[in-house]
C-alpha cells in the first residue's frame, strides 16, 4: 500500500504514538509522521523541537519519513500524494473530535480516507497532556515516552520553572 500521513502535534511524541506509527509501518508502503500546529493547543515545544523529537524517536523505523507542515492537512496530503490519513483513536472520549475532523476533511476533499488505530491496550490511557503533567510535577516519565524525549522534558520544564 501506499502513503499514509499521520498528522498531530506531538508534543511530544509518547510511547501511544510510536505504538500506532509501529503498526501503520506495517500496513503501508511509507508513513509520513508530520507534525502541525493545532489552534487549540498552546505547545510546550517548538514545531522545530516536535520535529527533531519525532525523528529520534523513530530512527530505527525504516518506512516512516518525518515532516512538518502549516495550514489545511488536506491540501498537505494532496502535495505528498497520500490518499490516506491516520489518527489514533484511545477511548471513546477521543471519538467525537475525531469524528467531526474525519467528515470535515471528507468534506473538503472526498479523494482522502481517515483511517484509525488502536494502540495497545497499555498506552490507551496515555496523552501528551498526561506526560507533561507528570515531569512537572516531579514524576518518573520514563514508561511513557523514549529516553531522548524525557530528557528534552526534563530540561525544558526545569528552565521553564
Ligand atoms: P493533535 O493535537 O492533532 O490531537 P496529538 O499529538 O495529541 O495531536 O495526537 C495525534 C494523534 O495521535 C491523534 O489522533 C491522537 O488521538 C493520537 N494519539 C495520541 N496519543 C495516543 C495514544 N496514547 N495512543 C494512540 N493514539 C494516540
Amino acid at each position: 500500500m501506499g502513503t499514509a500521513i499521520y498528522p498531530g502535534s506531538f508534543d511530544p511524541i509518547t510511547y501511544g504514538h510510536l505504538d500506532v506509527i509501529e503498526r501503520a509501518c506495517r500496513l503501508f508502503g511509507k508513513v509520513v509522521v508530520a507534525v502541525t500546529h493545532n489552534d487549540a493547543k498552546q505547545p510546550l515545544f517548538t514545531l522545530e523541537e516536535r520535529r527533531r523529537l519525532v525523528e529520534q524517536a523513530t530512527r530505527g523505523i525504516p518506512n516512516v519519513e518525518v515532516d512538518a507542515f502549516e495550514g489545511l492537512l488536506i491540501d498537505y496530503a494532496d502535495r505528498r500524494g497520500a490518499k490516506v490519513v491516520l489518527r489514533g483513536l484511545r477511548a471513546v472520549s477521543d471519538f467525537e473530535f475525531e469524528f467531526q475532523l474525519a467528515l470535515t476533511n471528507r468534506r473538503l476533499n472526498g479523494e482522502i480516507e481517515t483511517i484509525f488505530m488502536m494502540p495497545r491496550d497499555t498506552f490507551t490511557f496515555l496523552s501528551s497532556r498526561i506526560v507533561k503533567e507528570i515531569c512537572r510535577l516531579g514524576g518518573d516519565v520514563s514508561p511513557f515516552v523514549p529516553p531522548e524525549v524525557q530528557a528534552a522534558l526534563e530540561e525544558k520544564l526545569r528552565t521553564a520553572q
